[in-house]
């Protein structure tokens, strides 16, 4: 089987200091991959830069626009700019590459969702590279993405790739301030350590959203699905062609679960933000979820139901002990019919196991 890699590229790899795009470092990243491809990779790149690629091009009056009508406009002219840039770097490889507009709304219905996943399918199997990006142009608050990390995850998980390569200018994740010389980079993280939340640094770039915390919540995420997750530098030259050939090189790496999950799990893994309701169960229920049997949610197992939700809708499952999200699943039951089947016995399931998504 071919190996297939997405490989995110972050804002702050695309620009400089001055926020023009980086047409060296973008060029050094595209012949490591147009090798890859041409050793018969598959590599779907995420690639963020459009805005800040955009904000170099026109000088607006401070105050003429607000922040959310000046990220649309530069967004539409820095999204332009840098899928030329790419097409002309990959054309002197005599590869083609297409670009991929998502917004969240692709993702929220599984029609949608296999909609996307075709179309990328189809330029993989005619050796065309997927360069994907939000549409930046029209994704508007609570309609965004997190940021490009969320959306790498999304379709890492989609496309069912073997690795996961986000591309920041920090070479990974620091068990400490990074600035600190005694901090050092975290090489390992395994699906069973615990979370290591407390020491991310908060700060962002100036140039993307996204942010040390936000990588991990991903990486952790992708990770627990089965997909290998490396943070690294992408400005350390080769690093793209040493992490696809394992090289062993400073980045961290997240290891892969040792777990085989449907498309359409990894699908409802994805969909928190879409869940409509919130299924809250008891002990009982929650130790027979946990244990690694294939199980499904039964309405005996219900304390309550929050939300409007209907049939086949996406819900949380939450531990009514302590409160958090233990699951996720599609429901066969609307939120009305969930509750009235509350602690009944002999009732089909509310979330049929083939449907649930077990957080680990
Ligand atoms: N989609 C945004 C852009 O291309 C980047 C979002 C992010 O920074 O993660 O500018």
């Amino acid at each position: 089987m071919k190996e297939r890699i997405a490989v995110k590229i972050g804002s702050n790899v695309l620009t400089r200091k001055d926020g023009m795009l980086d047409v060296t470092q973008m060029s050094a990243l595209v012949d490591q991959i147009a090798e890859l491809h041409k050793n018969g990779y598959e590599i779907i790149v995420i690639s963020s830069g459009a805005v800040a690629a955009g904000k170099t091009e026109l000088k607006i009056k401070e105050g003429k626009l607000d922040r959310i009508s000046s990220r649309q406009l530069y967004a539409t002219i820095g999204q332009a700019k840098l899928i030329n840039r790419y097409y002309d770097l990959f054309h002197q490889h005599k590869i083609v590459c297409g670009q991929v507009l998502a917004t969240k709304e692709d993702f929220s219905t599984r029609r949608h969702y296999l909609n996307q996943r075709n179309c990328m399918e189809i330029m993989i199997d005619n050796m065309v590279i997927p360069i994907v990006n939000e549409n930046d142009a029209v994704s508007i608050n609570e309609l965004m993405f997190t940021d490009n990390d969320e959306l790498s995850g999304l379709v890492a998980a989609m496309m069912d790739c073997t690795k996961l390569i986000i591309l920041s200018n920090i070479n990974g994740l620091y068990n400490g301030d990074p600035s600190d010389s005694v901090s050092t980079v975290i090489r390992e993280i395994h699906p069973d350590d615990k979370p290591i939340t407390n020491i991310i640094q908060k700060k962002k770039s100036s140039a993307g959203r996204g942010g040390m915390q936000t990588k991990y919540n991903i990486a952790r995420k992708v990770s627990e699905e089965g997909i290998e997750v490396i943070i690294a530098n992408g400005r350390t030259p080769g690093m793209l062609l040493s992490l696809a050939t394992d090289e062993d090189v400073v980045c961290t790496r997240f290891l892969a679960a040792q777990r085989e999950i449907s498309s359409i799990k990894k699908w409802i893994a994805h969909s928190d933000g879409y869940a409509k309701g919130e299924i809250y169960i008891n002990a009982g229920a929650k130790e027979v979820l946990l244990s690694n049997n294939a199980t499904s949610l039964l309405p005996v197992g219900v304390v309550s139901v929050k939300g409007d939700f209907e049939a086949d809708d996406i819900v949380k499952i939450i531990d009514d002990e302590t409160g958090l999200q233990i699951a996720i699943g599609k429901t066969a039951y609307s939120s009305k019919q969930a509750a009235d089947a509350i602690g009944k016995n002999n009732k089909k399931p509310i979330i049929h196991c083939d449907y649930l998504y077990i957080e680990k």
